[in-house]
């Protein structure tokens, strides 16, 4: 009934303290302790729940017991150099990826974990400048990730942490052949070799099928 019984590391217990977040939600309570363990997860939960720290919490744990990233390639003039982000944020709407951002911002604060945010409609050179500075976890709209890929800015080889946020809003948006391009088209290591997260409002037939395709023996919670 603490974040204490749960083994998140100094930086988290300091930053969790700091936004006085006193006990875990229910969602907390139920996930945290099946994505510390490295089960992949299928969530259904509201906004509102507390379910964007469900997942951030162990990704920032587990990226700072994994250590330092390596160094971004050398830069070579005329030749992109791709960001390897260790997780992967995919989200329905520029709003909520900048949530995510804030709150993974907040709770790595100390540390050397790095976020970047990157979504459509804002100045693509902006982001790319972001993302040459450093990027553990990327927080993503799915469009403006399928540019920088294909940009050859950003390499999914690394990322052990996949999360698909509010996936029924993406797949109501028209979003599905982007994620999968994302998640089966590019050089994401298969669902064996990462641990996929999937939060969903609703669980209807097609989140269904992507949890499926995506996931690897996973856990069912419903909050
Ligand atoms: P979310 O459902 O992730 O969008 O979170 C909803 C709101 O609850 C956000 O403003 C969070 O900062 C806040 N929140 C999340 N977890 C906790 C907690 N354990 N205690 C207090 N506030 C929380």
């Amino acid at each position: 009934n603490s974040f204490m019984d749960i083994d998140l590391g100094d930086v988290l217990f300091k930053n969790i303290k700091y936004a006085k977040y006193t006990k875990p939600t229910p969602v907390q309570k139920s996930a945290l302790p099946i994505i510390m363990k490295g089960r992949d997860l299928m969530a259904c939960a509201q906004t509102g729940s507390g379910k964007t720290a469900a997942f951030l919490f162990p990704i920032i744990s587990g990226i700072l017991l994994d250590g330092a990233p390596e160094p971004l390639a050398a830069y070579r003039p005329g030749v992109p150099r791709p960001v390897h982000p260790r997780a992967l944020v995919l989200a329905p709407t520029r709003e909520l990826a900048l949530q995510i951002y804030d709150e993974a911002s907040k709770f790595s604060y100390g540390s050397p974990v790095t976020s970047v945010v990157v979504y459509g409609g804002a100045e693509i050179s902006h982001q790319i400048a972001e993302l040459d500075r450093g990027c553990d976890i990327l927080v993503a709209t799915t469009g403006r990730l399928v540019d920088l890929l294909s940009r050859g800015r950003v390499s999914l080889a690394h990322v052990k942490y996949l999360v698909l946020d509010e996936a029924d809003r993406m797949l109501d948006m028209g979003f599905e052949p982007q994620i999968r391009q994302i998640v089966v088209d590019n050089d994401m290591p298969g669902n064996r070799d990462r641990q996929t997260l999937m939060f969903s409002a609703t669980f209807p037939k097609p989140i269904q099928n992507l949890a499926s395709d995506f996931l690897n023996n996973y856990i069912f919670l419903k909050v």
